[in-house]
Protein backbone atom coordinates (compact mmCIF):
# COMPACT_ATOMS: atom_id res chain seq x y z
CA UNK A 1 0.00 0.00 0.00
CA UNK A 2 1.47 3.46 -0.76
CA UNK A 3 0.16 6.10 1.31
CA UNK A 4 0.30 10.14 0.30
CA UNK A 5 0.42 13.16 2.54
CA UNK A 6 0.75 16.93 1.20
CA UNK A 7 0.63 20.65 2.12
CA UNK A 8 -2.10 22.44 2.00
CA UNK A 9 -3.79 25.46 3.40
CA UNK A 10 -5.19 25.67 6.89
CA UNK A 11 -8.32 28.01 5.76
CA UNK A 12 -8.85 25.83 3.28
CA UNK A 13 -7.98 27.38 0.30
CA UNK A 14 -7.28 25.46 -2.80
CA UNK A 15 -3.75 24.01 -3.74
CA UNK A 16 -1.91 20.83 -2.70
CA UNK A 17 1.62 20.98 -2.52
CA UNK A 18 4.11 18.47 -2.20
CA UNK A 19 5.56 18.15 1.17
CA UNK A 20 9.67 17.99 -0.64
CA UNK A 21 8.86 21.72 -1.96
CA UNK A 22 10.32 24.62 0.27
CA UNK A 23 6.74 26.33 1.09
CA UNK A 24 6.37 27.55 4.51
CA UNK A 25 2.84 29.97 4.01
CA UNK A 26 -0.51 30.17 1.36
CA UNK A 27 0.49 31.90 -1.60
CA UNK A 28 -3.11 32.76 -1.66
CA UNK A 29 -3.97 33.65 1.70
CA UNK A 30 -0.15 33.99 3.15
CA UNK A 31 -1.29 31.66 6.24
CA UNK A 32 0.30 28.72 7.39
CA UNK A 33 -0.03 25.36 5.52
CA UNK A 34 -0.50 22.16 7.53
CA UNK A 35 0.35 17.92 6.28
CA UNK A 36 -2.83 16.01 5.23
CA UNK A 37 -2.75 12.66 5.16
CA UNK A 38 -4.53 10.30 2.71
CA UNK A 39 -6.86 9.33 4.83
CA UNK A 40 -9.50 6.82 2.90
CA UNK A 41 -5.50 5.07 2.08
CA UNK A 42 -4.71 4.70 6.07
CA UNK A 43 -8.32 2.97 6.39
CA UNK A 44 -7.71 0.22 4.32
CA UNK A 45 -5.81 -1.20 7.98
CA UNK A 46 -8.29 -1.37 10.29
CA UNK A 47 -7.60 -0.04 13.51
CA UNK A 48 -6.82 -2.87 15.34
CA UNK A 49 -4.03 -3.23 12.71
CA UNK A 50 -2.65 -0.41 13.32
CA UNK A 51 -2.61 -0.75 17.06
CA UNK A 52 -0.39 -4.17 16.57
CA UNK A 53 1.63 -2.91 14.06
CA UNK A 54 2.56 0.06 16.44
CA UNK A 55 3.04 -2.12 19.18
CA UNK A 56 5.20 -4.63 17.28
CA UNK A 57 7.58 -1.77 16.65
CA UNK A 58 7.94 -0.13 19.54
CA UNK A 59 11.02 -0.17 21.20
CA UNK A 60 12.96 -2.28 19.16
CA UNK A 61 16.01 -2.25 16.79
CA UNK A 62 14.66 -2.70 13.28
CA UNK A 63 15.53 0.82 12.13
CA UNK A 64 14.40 3.41 12.06
CA UNK A 65 10.73 1.33 13.47
CA UNK A 66 12.24 1.48 17.14
CA UNK A 67 11.89 5.64 16.96
CA UNK A 68 8.47 6.74 18.49
CA UNK A 69 8.18 8.82 15.57
CA UNK A 70 9.02 6.33 12.61
CA UNK A 71 7.35 3.52 14.76
CA UNK A 72 4.52 5.59 13.20
CA UNK A 73 5.88 6.12 9.65
CA UNK A 74 2.78 6.03 7.48
CA UNK A 75 1.35 8.59 9.78
CA UNK A 76 4.16 10.90 9.43
CA UNK A 77 6.01 11.21 6.60
CA UNK A 78 5.40 7.62 4.60
CA UNK A 79 7.21 9.18 0.92
CA UNK A 80 10.65 8.94 2.72
CA UNK A 81 13.17 6.04 1.51
CA UNK A 82 13.89 4.85 5.07
CA UNK A 83 17.61 5.65 3.72
CA UNK A 84 17.16 9.52 4.06
CA UNK A 85 15.87 8.94 7.20
CA UNK A 86 17.85 10.80 10.59
CA UNK A 87 16.60 9.19 13.29
CA UNK A 88 18.38 9.28 16.73
CA UNK A 89 16.12 6.77 18.28
CA UNK A 90 13.79 10.00 19.78
CA UNK A 91 10.48 9.54 21.76
CA UNK A 92 9.73 6.54 23.19
CA UNK A 93 9.89 8.32 26.80
CA UNK A 94 9.12 7.29 29.90
CA UNK A 95 4.99 8.38 31.28
CA UNK A 96 6.12 8.42 35.10
CA UNK A 97 3.45 7.72 37.31
CA UNK A 98 3.15 10.79 39.33
CA UNK A 99 1.85 8.78 42.78
CA UNK A 100 3.17 10.73 45.56
CA UNK A 101 3.02 14.28 44.08
CA UNK A 102 -0.50 13.17 43.04
CA UNK A 103 -1.46 12.67 46.16
CA UNK A 104 -0.38 15.72 47.61
CA UNK A 105 -2.16 17.56 44.71
CA UNK A 106 -5.05 15.16 45.24
CA UNK A 107 -5.33 13.94 41.75
CA UNK A 108 -5.50 9.77 41.92
CA UNK A 109 -4.38 9.21 38.37
CA UNK A 110 -1.55 11.52 37.73
CA UNK A 111 1.42 11.02 34.65
CA UNK A 112 4.18 12.89 33.54
CA UNK A 113 5.17 12.20 30.22
CA UNK A 114 8.74 12.82 30.14
CA UNK A 115 9.51 14.13 26.76
CA UNK A 116 12.59 15.46 27.68
CA UNK A 117 14.22 12.05 28.20
CA UNK A 118 14.76 12.10 24.41
CA UNK A 119 18.11 12.23 22.24
CA UNK A 120 18.71 15.80 22.98
CA UNK A 121 16.27 16.72 25.86
CA UNK A 122 13.22 17.85 24.97
CA UNK A 123 10.44 17.10 22.60
CA UNK A 124 11.97 18.59 19.96
CA UNK A 125 13.61 16.04 18.75
CA UNK A 126 10.12 14.32 17.72
CA UNK A 127 9.66 17.27 14.90
CA UNK A 128 13.43 17.50 13.55
CA UNK A 129 13.84 13.85 12.58
CA UNK A 130 11.33 14.22 10.44
CA UNK A 131 11.99 17.81 9.34
CA UNK A 132 15.65 17.10 8.69
CA UNK A 133 14.49 13.64 7.03
CA UNK A 134 12.40 15.37 4.48
CA UNK A 135 15.91 17.80 3.96
CA UNK A 136 17.73 14.61 3.20
CA UNK A 137 15.27 13.53 0.96
CA UNK A 138 14.77 16.56 -0.84
CA UNK A 139 19.26 16.93 -1.19
CA UNK A 140 18.90 13.40 -2.44
CA UNK A 141 16.20 14.35 -4.87
CA UNK A 142 18.53 17.47 -6.35
CA UNK A 143 16.80 20.13 -5.01
CA UNK A 144 19.35 22.84 -4.20
CA UNK A 145 19.27 23.62 -0.22
CA UNK A 146 22.56 24.41 1.46
CA UNK A 147 21.57 24.84 4.93
CA UNK A 148 18.51 24.50 7.76
CA UNK A 149 18.04 27.72 10.40
CA UNK A 150 16.13 28.32 12.26
CA UNK A 151 15.25 30.89 15.19
CA UNK A 152 15.60 29.36 18.93
CA UNK A 153 14.74 29.77 22.76
CA UNK A 154 17.38 26.92 23.25
CA UNK A 155 16.02 23.41 22.73
CA UNK A 156 14.97 23.94 18.90
CA UNK A 157 18.51 24.79 17.87
CA UNK A 158 19.84 21.91 20.30
CA UNK A 159 17.96 19.56 18.07
CA UNK A 160 18.05 21.04 14.59
CA UNK A 161 22.43 20.73 15.73
CA UNK A 162 22.54 17.57 16.58
CA UNK A 163 20.27 16.28 13.68
CA UNK A 164 21.92 17.93 11.44
CA UNK A 165 25.03 16.79 12.72
CA UNK A 166 24.28 13.22 12.04
CA UNK A 167 22.99 13.68 8.95
CA UNK A 168 26.17 15.79 7.51
CA UNK A 169 24.07 19.03 6.93
CA UNK A 170 24.70 23.02 7.60
CA UNK A 171 22.63 24.17 10.58
CA UNK A 172 22.49 27.42 11.46
CA UNK A 173 20.36 29.07 14.61
CA UNK A 174 19.08 32.23 15.64
CA UNK A 175 19.56 32.38 19.72
CA UNK A 176 18.13 35.72 21.44
CA UNK A 177 22.00 36.67 23.05
CA UNK A 178 22.08 35.91 27.12
CA UNK A 179 18.24 34.49 26.94
CA UNK A 180 18.90 30.59 26.78
CA UNK A 181 20.25 28.58 29.33
CA UNK A 182 24.60 27.86 29.40
CA UNK A 183 23.49 23.83 28.42
CA UNK A 184 21.44 24.92 25.64
CA UNK A 185 24.06 27.42 24.58
CA UNK A 186 26.56 24.79 23.80
CA UNK A 187 24.45 21.65 22.34
CA UNK A 188 24.47 23.67 18.92
CA UNK A 189 27.98 24.44 19.68
CA UNK A 190 29.18 21.15 20.28
CA UNK A 191 27.57 20.12 17.68
CA UNK A 192 28.98 22.31 14.88
CA UNK A 193 25.83 24.47 14.29
CA UNK A 194 26.47 28.42 12.84
CA UNK A 195 25.21 29.85 16.35
CA UNK A 196 24.53 33.59 16.14
CA UNK A 197 23.43 35.39 19.08
CA UNK A 198 21.75 38.20 18.36
CA UNK A 199 20.52 41.26 20.61
CA UNK A 200 16.69 40.65 20.97
CA UNK A 201 14.22 38.38 21.74
CA UNK A 202 12.88 34.75 20.30
CA UNK A 203 10.11 37.18 18.29
CA UNK A 204 13.20 39.48 16.95
CA UNK A 205 14.94 35.92 15.94
CA UNK A 206 12.14 34.80 14.51
CA UNK A 207 11.53 37.74 12.14
CA UNK A 208 15.21 37.71 11.03
CA UNK A 209 15.13 33.61 10.22
CA UNK A 210 11.83 34.20 8.05
CA UNK A 211 13.66 37.13 6.23
CA UNK A 212 16.60 34.51 5.21
CA UNK A 213 14.74 32.23 4.66
CA UNK A 214 12.66 33.72 1.78
CA UNK A 215 16.72 32.63 -0.19
CA UNK A 216 15.19 28.76 -0.65
CA UNK A 217 18.50 27.30 -0.39
CA UNK A 218 17.90 28.03 3.32
CA UNK A 219 15.32 25.80 4.73
CA UNK A 220 13.31 27.09 7.74
CA UNK A 221 13.06 24.49 10.27
CA UNK A 222 10.96 26.70 13.05
CA UNK A 223 7.41 25.01 13.78
CA UNK A 224 5.20 27.35 10.91
CA UNK A 225 7.33 24.98 8.93
CA UNK A 226 4.20 21.95 9.42
CA UNK A 227 6.76 19.17 9.08
CA UNK A 228 7.27 19.51 12.74
CA UNK A 229 3.84 19.03 13.73
CA UNK A 230 3.63 15.55 12.01
CA UNK A 231 6.68 14.21 14.19
CA UNK A 232 5.56 16.01 17.88
CA UNK A 233 1.84 15.12 17.22
CA UNK A 234 3.32 11.04 17.52
CA UNK A 235 3.70 12.24 21.53
CA UNK A 236 -0.16 11.96 21.83
CA UNK A 237 -0.22 8.99 20.19
CA UNK A 238 2.15 7.24 22.64
CA UNK A 239 1.17 8.37 25.21
CA UNK A 240 -2.46 6.56 24.52
CA UNK A 241 -0.46 3.28 23.27
CA UNK A 242 1.48 3.45 26.93
CA UNK A 243 -2.00 3.63 28.62
CA UNK A 244 -2.91 -0.10 26.37
CA UNK A 245 -4.78 2.61 23.32
CA UNK A 246 -7.15 4.37 26.58
CA UNK A 247 -7.29 8.07 26.19
CA UNK A 248 -6.57 10.43 29.25
CA UNK A 249 -9.05 12.21 30.80
CA UNK A 250 -6.95 15.55 30.32
CA UNK A 251 -3.74 16.91 29.14
CA UNK A 252 -1.88 19.51 30.51
CA UNK A 253 1.10 20.92 28.23
CA UNK A 254 2.90 23.82 28.62
CA UNK A 255 3.26 26.67 25.75
CA UNK A 256 4.67 29.42 23.94
CA UNK A 257 4.75 29.40 19.49
CA UNK A 258 1.75 26.94 20.29
CA UNK A 259 2.81 24.15 17.86
CA UNK A 260 2.95 21.87 20.14
CA UNK A 261 -0.68 22.08 20.96
CA UNK A 262 -1.57 22.03 17.90
CA UNK A 263 0.72 18.93 17.77
CA UNK A 264 -1.02 16.99 20.63
CA UNK A 265 -4.60 17.87 19.03
CA UNK A 266 -3.54 16.16 15.43
CA UNK A 267 -2.17 13.28 17.08
CA UNK A 268 -5.46 12.58 19.13
CA UNK A 269 -7.49 13.83 16.09
CA UNK A 270 -5.73 11.57 13.92
CA UNK A 271 -6.34 8.47 15.78
CA UNK A 272 -10.19 9.08 16.28
CA UNK A 273 -10.44 9.34 12.40
CA UNK A 274 -9.29 6.21 12.09
CA UNK A 275 -10.90 4.16 14.89
CA UNK A 276 -8.26 3.90 17.10
CA UNK A 277 -10.03 6.08 19.72
CA UNK A 278 -13.48 7.24 20.63
CA UNK A 279 -13.47 10.04 22.86
CA UNK A 280 -10.60 12.86 22.91
CA UNK A 281 -9.47 14.19 26.03
CA UNK A 282 -9.49 17.99 27.46
CA UNK A 283 -6.50 20.41 27.12
CA UNK A 284 -5.21 22.56 29.66
CA UNK A 285 -2.42 25.27 27.63
CA UNK A 286 -0.27 26.65 30.42
CA UNK A 287 1.46 29.99 30.01
CA UNK A 288 4.15 31.82 32.06
CA UNK A 289 2.16 34.82 33.59
CA UNK A 290 5.33 37.11 31.84
CA UNK A 291 4.69 35.54 28.45
CA UNK A 292 0.52 34.90 28.15
CA UNK A 293 -0.97 36.04 25.05
CA UNK A 294 -3.33 33.09 24.54
CA UNK A 295 -4.48 33.37 28.44
CA UNK A 296 -5.18 37.01 27.74
CA UNK A 297 -6.98 35.98 24.90
CA UNK A 298 -9.21 32.67 26.69
CA UNK A 299 -10.46 35.62 29.41
CA UNK A 300 -13.12 36.91 26.64
CA UNK A 301 -13.59 33.31 24.82
CA UNK A 302 -10.92 33.63 21.97
CA UNK A 303 -12.85 36.94 20.53
CA UNK A 304 -9.40 39.28 19.85
CA UNK A 305 -5.91 37.90 19.71
CA UNK A 306 -3.05 40.42 20.74
CA UNK A 307 0.06 39.74 20.09
CA UNK A 308 2.08 41.20 22.88
CA UNK A 309 6.17 41.74 24.55
CA UNK A 310 6.67 38.67 26.54
CA UNK A 311 8.79 39.54 29.34
CA UNK A 312 11.74 37.80 31.16
CA UNK A 313 10.74 34.32 32.28
CA UNK A 314 12.56 32.01 34.28
CA UNK A 315 10.65 29.57 31.27
CA UNK A 316 13.00 31.07 29.35
CA UNK A 317 11.30 28.30 25.88
CA UNK A 318 8.10 30.14 25.99
CA UNK A 319 9.16 33.74 26.08
CA UNK A 320 6.82 34.34 23.42
CA UNK A 321 4.11 37.13 22.53
CA UNK A 322 3.74 36.38 19.40
CA UNK A 323 3.18 32.83 18.89
CA UNK A 324 3.33 31.69 15.18
CA UNK A 325 0.72 28.90 15.67
CA UNK A 326 -1.72 31.12 17.70
CA UNK A 327 -5.03 30.52 15.05
CA UNK A 328 -4.33 26.58 14.87
CA UNK A 329 -3.99 26.56 18.46
CA UNK A 330 -7.17 28.38 19.40
CA UNK A 331 -9.02 25.72 17.14
CA UNK A 332 -7.29 22.88 18.99
CA UNK A 333 -8.24 24.43 21.79
CA UNK A 334 -12.19 24.72 21.14
CA UNK A 335 -12.93 21.30 19.81
CA UNK A 336 -10.94 19.87 22.87
CA UNK A 337 -13.14 22.01 24.93
CA UNK A 338 -9.75 23.54 26.53
CA UNK A 339 -8.82 25.77 28.66
CA UNK A 340 -5.39 28.04 29.72
CA UNK A 341 -3.72 28.75 32.90
CA UNK A 342 -0.94 30.60 33.96
CA UNK A 343 1.57 30.66 36.66
CA UNK A 344 3.67 33.64 38.12
CA UNK A 345 7.33 33.10 38.04
CA UNK A 346 6.90 32.37 42.31
CA UNK A 347 4.37 29.63 41.38
CA UNK A 348 6.15 28.22 38.55
CA UNK A 349 9.66 27.72 40.46
CA UNK A 350 8.06 26.40 43.50
CA UNK A 351 6.01 24.64 41.80
CA UNK A 352 8.69 22.35 39.94
CA UNK A 353 10.89 22.35 43.50
CA UNK A 354 7.63 20.77 45.24
CA UNK A 355 7.37 17.87 42.46
CA UNK A 356 10.92 17.64 42.24
CA UNK A 357 10.74 16.21 46.18
CA UNK A 358 8.92 13.51 44.80
CA UNK A 359 11.67 11.95 43.06
CA UNK A 360 11.03 14.24 39.28
CA UNK A 361 14.06 17.06 38.11
CA UNK A 362 11.68 19.33 36.49
CA UNK A 363 12.64 22.32 33.88
CA UNK A 364 10.44 25.43 34.39
CA UNK A 365 8.37 25.15 31.53
CA UNK A 366 6.99 21.59 33.35
CA UNK A 367 6.90 23.82 36.47
CA UNK A 368 4.65 26.19 34.78
CA UNK A 369 2.38 23.17 33.39
CA UNK A 370 2.19 21.52 37.39
CA UNK A 371 1.39 24.81 38.83
CA UNK A 372 -1.69 25.55 36.31
CA UNK A 373 -2.56 21.71 37.25
CA UNK A 374 -3.05 22.95 40.71
CA UNK A 375 -5.11 25.35 40.03
CA UNK A 376 -7.34 23.59 37.75
CA UNK A 377 -7.74 21.05 40.83
CA UNK A 378 -8.26 23.57 42.93
CA UNK A 379 -11.05 25.47 41.01
CA UNK A 380 -12.11 21.69 40.61
CA UNK A 381 -12.54 21.71 36.82
CA UNK A 382 -10.14 18.76 36.87
CA UNK A 383 -12.03 16.06 39.57
CA UNK A 384 -9.70 14.40 41.48
CA UNK A 385 -10.49 11.14 39.99
CA UNK A 386 -9.75 11.74 36.75
CA UNK A 387 -6.65 10.85 34.42
CA UNK A 388 -4.29 13.23 34.01
CA UNK A 389 -1.11 13.73 32.19
CA UNK A 390 0.99 16.65 32.34
CA UNK A 391 3.34 16.98 29.67
CA UNK A 392 7.17 17.26 30.66
CA UNK A 393 8.67 19.42 28.14
CA UNK A 394 12.40 19.37 28.27
CA UNK A 395 15.17 17.30 30.59
CA UNK A 396 15.74 20.04 33.77
CA UNK A 397 19.22 19.16 33.63
CA UNK A 398 19.28 21.40 30.70
CA UNK A 399 18.51 24.23 33.72
CA UNK A 400 21.04 23.13 36.41
CA UNK A 401 21.90 26.66 36.27
CA UNK A 402 18.62 28.29 37.22
CA UNK A 403 17.59 25.23 39.45
CA UNK A 404 20.79 25.66 41.61
CA UNK A 405 20.02 29.81 41.76
CA UNK A 406 16.65 28.84 42.79
CA UNK A 407 17.56 27.03 45.62
CA UNK A 408 20.59 29.56 46.57
CA UNK A 409 17.95 31.88 46.72
CA UNK A 410 19.19 33.67 43.69
CA UNK A 411 16.38 34.35 41.37
CA UNK A 412 15.28 38.05 41.94
CA UNK A 413 11.48 38.22 43.43
CA UNK A 414 11.23 34.36 43.97
CA UNK A 415 11.06 32.83 47.29
CA UNK A 416 13.15 29.81 47.74
CA UNK A 417 9.92 28.11 49.27
CA UNK A 418 11.39 24.45 48.74
CA UNK A 419 14.61 25.15 49.36
CA UNK A 420 17.38 22.47 49.90
CA UNK A 421 21.22 23.47 50.44
CA UNK A 422 24.25 21.71 50.93
CA UNK A 423 25.16 21.29 54.70
CA UNK A 424 29.16 21.90 54.94
CA UNK A 425 31.00 19.82 57.51
CA UNK A 426 34.24 18.81 59.05
CA UNK A 427 35.07 15.40 58.28
CA UNK A 428 33.74 14.39 61.73
CA UNK A 429 31.39 11.18 62.11
CA UNK A 430 29.16 12.56 65.36
CA UNK A 431 28.88 15.93 63.31
CA UNK A 432 28.12 13.66 60.08
CA UNK A 433 25.55 11.32 62.14
CA UNK A 434 23.71 14.50 63.55
CA UNK A 435 23.07 15.64 60.40
CA UNK A 436 21.73 12.88 59.23
CA UNK A 437 19.25 12.60 62.42
CA UNK A 438 18.49 15.85 61.53
CA UNK A 439 17.50 14.99 58.25
CA UNK A 440 15.27 11.64 58.87
CA UNK A 441 13.25 13.74 61.49
CA UNK A 442 12.55 16.49 58.86
CA UNK A 443 11.59 13.78 55.96
CA UNK A 444 9.19 11.86 58.57
CA UNK A 445 7.61 15.45 59.13
CA UNK A 446 6.91 16.08 55.52
CA UNK A 447 5.73 12.71 54.81
CA UNK A 448 3.44 12.60 57.20
C1 LIG B 1 9.45 24.63 22.49
C2 LIG B 1 9.16 24.38 23.93
C3 LIG B 1 7.90 24.63 24.51
C4 LIG B 1 6.80 25.29 23.76
O1 LIG B 1 6.32 24.64 22.63
P1 LIG B 1 5.54 25.51 21.53
O2 LIG B 1 5.27 24.58 20.43
O3 LIG B 1 6.44 26.64 21.15
O4 LIG B 1 4.29 26.03 22.22
C5 LIG B 1 7.70 24.30 25.82
N1 LIG B 1 8.69 23.78 26.57
C6 LIG B 1 9.91 23.53 26.05
C7 LIG B 1 10.94 22.96 26.95
C8 LIG B 1 10.18 23.82 24.73
O5 LIG B 1 11.41 23.59 24.25
ZN1 LIG C 1 -4.73 30.09 2.22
Amino acid sequence: MSYNAWFQCINGCPGEYSLLEVIYRCPTCGDLLEVQHEMDALRTRSAAAWMQLFDDRYRRNVYPYGSGVWGKKEWVAPFIDNENIVSMYEGTSNLLWADRYGKQLHVEDLWVKQCGNSHTGSFKDLGMTVLVSVVRQMMADGVPIDAVACASTGDTSAALGAYCAAAGIPSVVLLPKNKISIAQLVQPLANGALVLALDTDFDGCMAVVQEITKEKRIYLANSMNSLRIEGQKTASIEIVQQFDWEVPDWIVIPGGNLGNVHAVGQGFSMMQELGLIQRLPRICLAQAERANPLYRAFQDGFKHFEAITAQPTLATAIQIGNPVSVKRAIRTLERFNGVVEQASEQELADEAARADRTGMFNCPHTGVALAALRKLVDRKVIRSNERVVVMSTANGLKFADQKAAYHMGKIDGVKPTHRNMPVELPPDAKKVAKAIARHVDKTRLLVS
